[in-house]
């Protein structure tokens, strides 16, 4: 029988876990007995003693990853998988080289969801990158209100009446259109801009206002996702912007382009120019930049004009009890795919796996990964 094993996620600030007791059952059901690491559920409110009552044994790391022959994680673990097991997870291969050489020396099955062909519809119950987003764009919306010192909503009370906040939302994909979503709940007028021009009908549909604009004509590109631009246009658009910006109360910025860094969209020219009061959060914000200039993740400032810039870190963190449980189901329909009568079928030929199976039997089968470790040169 196949045994599945649970760890406990080791990253600072990491909150979630891989699999719920919840969701445990639904797995148990493909055939294969589960494991999950002492503690591992703690920081999301799931209790070793609820995966125990849903018929998975709690054991220490040790006997796990011993015992293991599918490891399933959120981020990868710092302690090596043992040869020939197999890794399940978000595990970013395309920043993470040296991992992947490594998954492919030691024979390790490595699986990461974030290489989902997201676009096939058999595939939507696996998608984690949109789970997750969607959590990040509701949460980004409440850190914003968190942090901003008027109301979302306008408000008639005795005390007279309180206009409601002008936010902006850059970027409307998975997370944007979650945050605008959010932001209508909470009463706020939402403008929403993307440079898919195919965003604007979704973006209208949530009953926000579509910022149109002309320095872009299309910015779409492959698999529904944004292409690249060039210099040029990312200066138009950039400059373009600078003159909406100073308007709004909130901005939320969500803008990713595939294995790039992500585009700037919020100058230190337009943060000058917004009122005191103003509050930006990057949920773009990495170690290689964000949407905003000089934003950092995790990091709240208040600049000299009063404009607090928010870069937003790992909000799915934030949420921990449903973003696992939406992860978990992401993994349990993904297992359900792989494994047959408790036996995993790896066939990197099948589409799904074509994208999520990313090193298996001493080679690197991803085709973007094996690209990218070629164009790097040196091999495994
Ligand atoms: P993402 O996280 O890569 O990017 C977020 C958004 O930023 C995208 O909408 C992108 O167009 C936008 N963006 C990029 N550069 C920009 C710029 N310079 N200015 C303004 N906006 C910019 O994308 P995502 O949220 O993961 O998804 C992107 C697309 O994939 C969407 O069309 C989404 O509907 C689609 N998608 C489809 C499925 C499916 O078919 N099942 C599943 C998930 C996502």
């Amino acid at each position: 029988m196949t045994t599945v094993g649970v760890v406990r996620e080791r990253a600072p600030g990491e909150r979630r876990v891989a699999m719920v007791p919840d969701v445990i059952g639904r797995l148990r059901s493909t055939g294969v007995e589960v494991l999950v690491e002492a503690g591992a559920g703690t920081a999301a409110w799931f209790p070793d003693e609820a995966y125990e009552k849903a018929g998975a044994q709690v054991v220490a790391a040790s006997e796990l990853y011993q015992a293991a022959d599918i490891v399933l994680c959120v981020s990868p673990p710092e302690q090596p998988v043992r040869d020939g097991q197999a890794l399940v997870g978000l595990l970013d291969p395309l920043r993470r080289l040296d991992a992947v050489r490594d998954w492919a020396r030691r024979g390790v099955t490595a699986v990461s969801l974030d290489q989902l062909p997201r676009t096939l519809s058999r595939a939507q119950a696996m998608d984690a990158l949109s789970s997750q987003a969607t959590i990040a764009g509701y949460r980004a919306v409440l850190v914003a209100a968190g942090a901003y010192s008027r109301y979302f909503p306008m408000l008639t009370t005795a005390a007279g009446t309180s206009t409601p906040a002008k936010v902006l939302i850059l970027g409307a994909g998975v997370a944007g259109l979650s945050a605008i979503g959010t932001a209508r709940r909470l009463g706020a007028v939402v403008t929403a801009y993307d440079v898919r021009p195919q965003a604007k009908g979704e973006v209208e549909s949530l009953g926000a206002k579509f910022l149109e604009l002309t320095s872009v004509e299309s910015g779409a590109g492959d698999g529904g996702y944004a292409r690249a631009l060039t210099g040029a246009e990312q200066q138009a658009l950039q400059e373009e912007l600078d003159r909406h910006i100073e308007r709004f109360d909130v901005v939320i910025t969500t803008a990713q382009v595939p294995g790039r860094r992500p585009p700037v969209l919020v100058s230190a020219g337009a943060l000058a120019g917004m009122g005191p009061g103003s509050v930006v959060v990057d949920l773009a914000a990495s170690e290689l930049g964000g949407n905003v200039e000089g934003s950092e993740p995790e990091q709240a400032v208040v600049r000299d004009n009063g404009v607090t810039v928010i870069g937003a870190g790992n909000l799915p963190a934030s949420m921990a009890t449903a973003a696992s449980t939406a992860y978990a189901r992401n993994l349990n329909a993904l297992l359900a795919h792989l494994v047959r009568d408790g036996v995993p079928h790896i066939d990197p030929a099948d589409e799904i796996q074509a994208g999520v199976v990313i090193t298996h039997q001493g080679s690197v089968v991803n085709p973007a990964v094996a690209n990218l470790l070629d164009a790097l040169g040196g091999g495994l």
